[in-house]
């Protein structure tokens, strides 16, 4: 790994990882030299259920970029910047769906930065993707829909 190289981490719960999350990603390839998708999870959800849904959620994103050697599917637990710092990435890729995305994204950008000197980059949802979220695909889900469009 070289550090000097321009690495983002693209931090999320990725549950589950939808077309919005893919666009960002895509989009924002052109400014980075790597971009590491980085699964956050809570140190306290570490049952062998837990970690065997971690790793195929992991192994389901990773799929999705195979053609893609720029982009790499990591989980981690504990602080974002603190695993930022361990693989060599300056930046944190995060995309902002509306104000409420970017009063949170802002909040979050000043602590991290505050903290590790890490600057975080936002990435305007497209219009199409804007109302799209991983909470809206799980109960959509849940209550039997169909949400292949909303999955890459
Ligand atoms: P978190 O729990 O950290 O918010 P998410 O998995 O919900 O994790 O989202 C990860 C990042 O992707 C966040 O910056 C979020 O704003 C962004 N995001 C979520 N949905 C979309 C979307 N439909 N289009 C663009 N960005 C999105």
């Amino acid at each position: 790994m070289v550090a000097m190289e321009r690495t983002a981490i693209f931090p999320g719960s990725f549950n589950p990882f939808t077309i919005g999350h893919k666009s960002i990603v895509e989009r924002a390839l052109p400014l980075f030299d790597r971009i590491v998708i980085a699964l956050g999870y809570n140190e306290s959800k570490n049952s062998a259920d837990d970690r065997a849904e971690r790793e195929a959620r992991v192994r389901i994103i990773s799929g999705y970029f195979q053609d893609e050697d720029k982009i790499e599917v990591m989980s981690y637990s504990g602080l974002t910047v603190d695993f930022a710092r361990r693989i060599g990435a300056r930046f944190i890729l995060r995309g902002v769906r509306d104000v409420a995305d970017f009063e949170n994204e802002r909040k979050l950008a000043d602590i991290n930065r505050e903290l590790s000197g890490i600057e975080t980059v936002l990435m305007l949802a497209l219009p199409c993707h804007g109302f799209i979220s991983s909470s809206m695909v799980r109960e959509l889900r849940h209550n039997g829909y169909d949400v292949s469009s909303y999955l890459p």
